[in-house]
Formats: structure tokens, sequence, C-alpha cells
């Protein structure tokens, strides 16, 4: 069996390995460590959860450790590209600790927070920077950072940044970045696009895939109730009363109807927040601590924004609407049954979703067991409690679910539930309005693909 010894990392880098009580390689780092050592490009075929942020981050900072140099002023020597704030700032969490017995700087750049502190610690440079690509290009275009000295360039998640319209940003970057430069690219799925893109940037990679969509899939229990769309809050409040949930994730479709979920469970007076983009930074940063705390055990988040949230003991994922790109459910559900745990996914089809079902059970060759509804169900949605406003834009401050069930089960006054129907697709929460704008779109430059010649690094 291979352990981290085998790779030959810097010392520092096994100091911190230790201190995290990491013993055995995940399979993602058994195959990518020992070429990314020798200075390969790479294309990672991998989900958030497989240990692929150390996969990248051991070899890379063991290379920044291997050539010691200052970073140029206002340069980075490493940059991370990430989808979302939240997986920007868990992979720099992760780098400041596999770095943590070493001298090298850690950056995060993303939109929603004021851009001057940024500049700031830009203007000496910094070894590692994680940044999302709007941001990134604000402050290329502020002359605030250059990205003529990067020796490592990573793109993590390629197919949601496809997915959240950054391809011209991503082409952008590609062009100020230099020829020589190892290259590595991660994505959850590879469509055909996402291939094209990855040979834009990398040259003669090495590919690893772990995971599958289809074996993931099948660690986790589904089930799928079929429910009118405007019944299904009232479903809701009895999955929560009568199953036994340690922390359970609810995904809807748009980012208002995770904030009308939020208000209706606290209607009920059940606890729960919602994580999406057009929640401010540090509302987003409360609701995963609570949620990771185990203070709330219901997250309702739109795709984007759960993206890469790695949250131990989700024991539910709840389909509360189901999303009509098959790979997204199977992003959905891997947040359960992490870590060989078992995990459940229930999901809520109305009518018009069949159609969506249909096509999830194709693409991951599995099939969900019907759940029925519960007996009392016509007697639940008429006494569905009233939508409340939580105390704070937070989420609810409502009472522990478990402690609800009676009461979830019995129901409250006469509201009715509101319609759940919103634009298929949701905004970019990553980048709030900075993912959305439209950047001026410049014909990619043949060199992008041409320049790669030669990497720095040989082994
Ligand atoms: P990632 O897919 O990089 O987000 O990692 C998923 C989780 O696994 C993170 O919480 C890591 O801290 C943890 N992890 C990564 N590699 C290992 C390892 N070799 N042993 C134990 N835990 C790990």
């Amino acid at each position: 069996m291979t352990t981290f010894n085998d790779f030959g990392l810097h010392a520092d880098i096994n100091r911190a390995l230790a201190a995290k009580d990491y013993t055995v390689p995940t399979p993602i780092q058994t195959q990518a460590i020992p070429p990314l050592m020798k200075g390969r490009d790479l294309c990672g075929i991998a989900q958030t959860g497989t240990g692929k942020t150390a996969g990248f981050s051991l070899p890379s900072i063991h290379h920044l450790l291997t050539y010691p140099h200052r970073p140029t002023p206002r340069g980075c020597r490493m940059l991370v590209l990430a989808p979302t704030r939240e997986l920007a700032a868990q992979i720099a969490q992760s780098c400041r600790d596999y770095g943590r017995f070493t001298k090298l700087s850690v950056s995060t750049v993303f939109g929603g927070v004021p851009i001057n502190k940024q500049i700031r610690d830009l203007a000496q440079g910094v070894d590692i920077l994680v940044a999302t690509p709007g941001r990134l290009l604000d402050l290329i275009d502020q002359r605030a950072l250059r990205l003529d000295d990067v020796e490592i360039f990573v793109l993590d998640e390629a197919d949601q940044m496809m997915d959240m319209g950054f391809i011209h940003s991503l082409r952008r970057v590609a062009k100020l970045l230099p020829s020589r430069r190892q290259n590595l690219f991660f994505s959850a799925t590879m469509p055909k696009e996402i291939a094209h893109l990855a040979e834009q940037f990398l040259e003669d990679p090495v590919t690893v895939s772990v995971t599958p969509a289809a074996t993931t899939v099948e660690k986790i229990s589904q089930f799928s109730t079929f429910v009118e769309q405007k019944e299904k809050q009232a479903l809701l409040h009895s999955i929560v009363a009568s199953e036994d949930i340690d922390r359970a994730l609810i995904f809807t479709r748009t980012k208002h109807g995770a904030d009308r979920v939020v208000r209706h469970l606290a209607g009920a007076g059940i606890k729960a927040m919602a994580i999406h983009g057009n929640k401010s930074q540090s509302q987003r940063t409360h609701a995963l601590q609570a949620f990771r705390s185990g203070d709330i055990k219901l997250l309702v988040a739109t795709d984007i924004a759960a993206r890469g949230i790695d949250v131990s003991g989700v024991s539910h994922v709840i389909n509360f609407e189901i999303p009509n790109v098959p790979e997204q459910y199977v992003h959905r559900i891997g947040r359960t049954a992490r870590a060989g745990a078992e995990g459940k996914a229930i999901s809520f089809i109305a009518p018009d979703e069949r159609p969506y079902m249909r096509d999830i059970e194709r693409v991951t060759r599995s099939k969900s067991e019907p759940m029925p509804l519960p007996e009392n169900f016509n007697e639940l949605v008429r006494n569905l409690p009233k939508p409340v406003a939580p105390p704070r834009d937070t989420g609810s401050q409502g009472r522990d679910p478990n402690r609800q069930r009676q009461e979830a089960n019995r129901g409250r006054g006469g509201g009715k539930p509101q319609g759940e129907r919103g634009p298929r697709r949701d905004g970019p929460a990553g980048e709030g309005a900075e993912g959305q704008r439209k950047r001026r779109f410049r014909p990619r430059n043949k060199s992008v693909g041409a320049h790669k010649s030669a990497v720095k690094r040989v082994g």
C-alpha cells in the first residue's frame, strides 16, 4: 500500500500531513502526486470529496519549496482558479494547512467583498493565490495583479466554470499566463466541451480519473416521491418530521425558491438556513458554520452555492426540485455518503419533472425506490403553517427539527404553499453580479494552445 512517505515530499509537508493525521493517500492522490512531482500536466476527473485538493496542492507546495524564491511584486507563483467563493476559501485553507510549517504565503481573492484589501495583500506578491475568475480579472485590470510569473496553474471544477459562463474569462486568463508553466485541470465530468477546454490548457497531460458517477450513486439509497409542485413544502415538513436526520442538504433550483423553503420551515418552527448567491459573504459563512457545527441540521442550497462544500455527516440530500442536467443530480447526492458512510437521497418529483428524473436514471444507470406520500398527506397540505420571515436574514431561528416532529405532522394554521417554480437555471452564486457581467470576448490567442511546448519543471 502506498503511504505519503513514498512520494518523497518535502519534510515540512510530511510534518503537516502527520499533524492532520493523514497516513494513507486517497486514490486520486496516489495517481496524481507522482506525475505532478515530475512536472507533468494533469487532467483529473474527480469530484470534491475525493481528496483532490491535497492531490494538487501537496506536489505544488513541494515544488515551491524545492525551488525557493520570492514572488515578484503583484505576482504569484501558483494560481488556483475555482468557480465559487466557498470553494476558493476552502482550497486556500487546505493550502495553509499543508503549508503551515513553511513560510509560503497564501491569498484568496473573490468577488462580493471589498477589493482594496485584496490589492494590498497582493502588493508584495504571494506564493499561492486562490481566486474566482471575475475578481481575478478585475484585479488584473486594475494593475494590482500580473500573471507572467505563474509557475503552476490549477483550474478546478472546470465543468462548473463552464456552466457559470466563465469560458471567456478563462480564455483571457490563459492568454496572460506565461508559456512555461505546469497545468492542472480538474473537472467532475468530462463532456466534449470540457475536454476541448482542457486541450487548450494542457500539454501532454497525464489523465487520472476517480469515482465515476455511477459508482458514487450506487453507494447512496435513492428514493423518490411523485408530488404536485405546490404540495412539496408539506412533503418536506413530513420528511423532516419522520426521518432520522443528522444533517440534510435541501436543493432548490432558484435562490428565491431556497428562501421560500426556509420561510416555510420557519413557519413550522423548524430551524434552517439558505445559502445562495444573493446572500452576503458573511451570511453564507455563518450558514455554513452553523451547518458544520450542527447548530442547524437543514441547509437549503442552490446547486452552484453548494458545489465544493465539504461537510461531513450529511445523512440526507433532499431534491426539492429536480435538476434538468443529470450530472447536477450526481453532484448533489454526492454531498452525502462521504467516506463510505451511508447516505440517503430523496427526490420530490412534480409531474413536469418526470422526464428529468428519467434522464437522471439513464445517465446514472440507477433507479430510485418509490417512496409513497404519507397517509395523512392531504391533511398536512391543508394545515401547512404559513411561511414566516426568519428573524434574521441568515435563516430561521426556530427550534431543532427533531423536536418538531409531532408539531410538523399536526400542522398549524392554514397557509397555502407558494408555487416554487422559477427559472430553471440559477445565477452564478459564487461570484454574485461579478460572474454575470459580460466580458468583452477576444478571439482565442493561437498561442494558448501552442505556447506550452515546455514546462519549467523536469523530472
Ligand atoms: P477534497 O476532495 O480535496 O475537498 O478533500 C475531501 C476531504 O478529505 C477534506 O476534508 C480533506 O481534508 C480530506 N482528506 C484529503 N486527503 C486525505 C487523506 N489522505 N486522508 C484523510 N483525509 C483526507
